[in-house]
């Protein structure tokens, strides 16, 4: 799953760290993971309670019984302009496992877990998402009573799913739904200066399991430094420019940036 997001940090490497931290006399550790990849199976959300223990276990010759792992799990939600922009949300039913499966592992003492309610998950991944269309939805399930809806106790899934109804629109096409990659997103005529292109391209690196190299060392023509250029404060003798772009750049069938 590290080389998938993209984010690969290898596991002795973790540790030592947490080592480290123990050994300088801090007690609580505090670890932050996301499930719900598309392609995450239960074995990759086992390796989180794995890797939760193991650091715990780093702390122990230091602080015996007082070492502690606080773990908190949210749900991945695809966004804009990244490269999930076009997978779909997890389901209730498979994340709900992933959950259960991290409060059954992830207990006793030195081991504190934290997680989302898929209602709130839901909310964030339809208004992530969203066209004009949701205007009305928003307003519907104001008129409903829905306030404050990022706060469990005043969340009010009901009001958002009349509201969805009264507007004859599907909450499953904001959330659960692959996007094909000739798709025209609402948030399309928005730069964000990261060509889609290369974003896309990130996506399909992500199906294969795939890691990008540094950029530092290889530039991929993200397009984000030229756009920022005149924004910089260094002077032009120190600031630091993109390599060259040496590799061909895959053909993606996405409209053009
Ligand atoms: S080197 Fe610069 S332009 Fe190239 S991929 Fe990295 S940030 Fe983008």
């Amino acid at each position: 799953m590290r080389n998938v997001i993209n984010k690969y940090v290898p596991t002795p490497q973790v540790l030592e760290t947490a080592r480290a931290i123990y050994a300088r006399g801090w007690r609580t550790i505090k670890l932050y993971f996301m499930i719900g990849h598309p392609s995450e199976t239960l074995d990759d959300v086992q390796a989180i309670a794995d890797l939760a223990k193991s650091v715990l276990a780093q702390g122990r010759p230091f602080h015996g019984k007082k070492a502690q792992v606080n773990v908190g799990v949210s749900t991945f939600v695809p966004k804009p302009h990244t490269p999930f922009q076009w997978a779909s949300l997890d389901t209730r039913a498979r994340v709900e496992a992933k959950q259960a499966l991290l409060r059954r592992e992830l207990r006793g003492r030195g081991l504190k877990l934290s997680w989302n309610n898929y209602d709130e998950t839901l909310l964030e991944a339809y208004l992530s998402r969203g066209d004009r269309r949701l205007g009305p939805v928003i307003e519907g399930a104001w008129r409903r009573g829905a306030r404050f809806d990022a706060w469990q106790d005043h969340h009010s899934p009901d009001a958002w799913a009349a509201a969805f109804a009264e507007a004859g629109l599907a909450m499953d096409f904001y959330t659960h739904r692959p996007r094909p990659m000739e798709e025209v997103f609402p948030w399309d005529h928005i730069s964000p200066a990261v060509k889609k292109q290369f974003i896309a391209r990130d996506y399909l690196m992500s199906q294969r399991g795939e890691t990008r190299i540094d950029c530092r060392d290889q530039c991929f023509a993200c397009g984000i430094l030229p756009t920022f250029i005149p924004l910089r404060r260094e002077t032009p003798a120190e600031a630091w420019e993109c390599p060259p772009v040496t590799k061909r750049s895959e053909r993606i069938r996405v409209p053009a940036d």
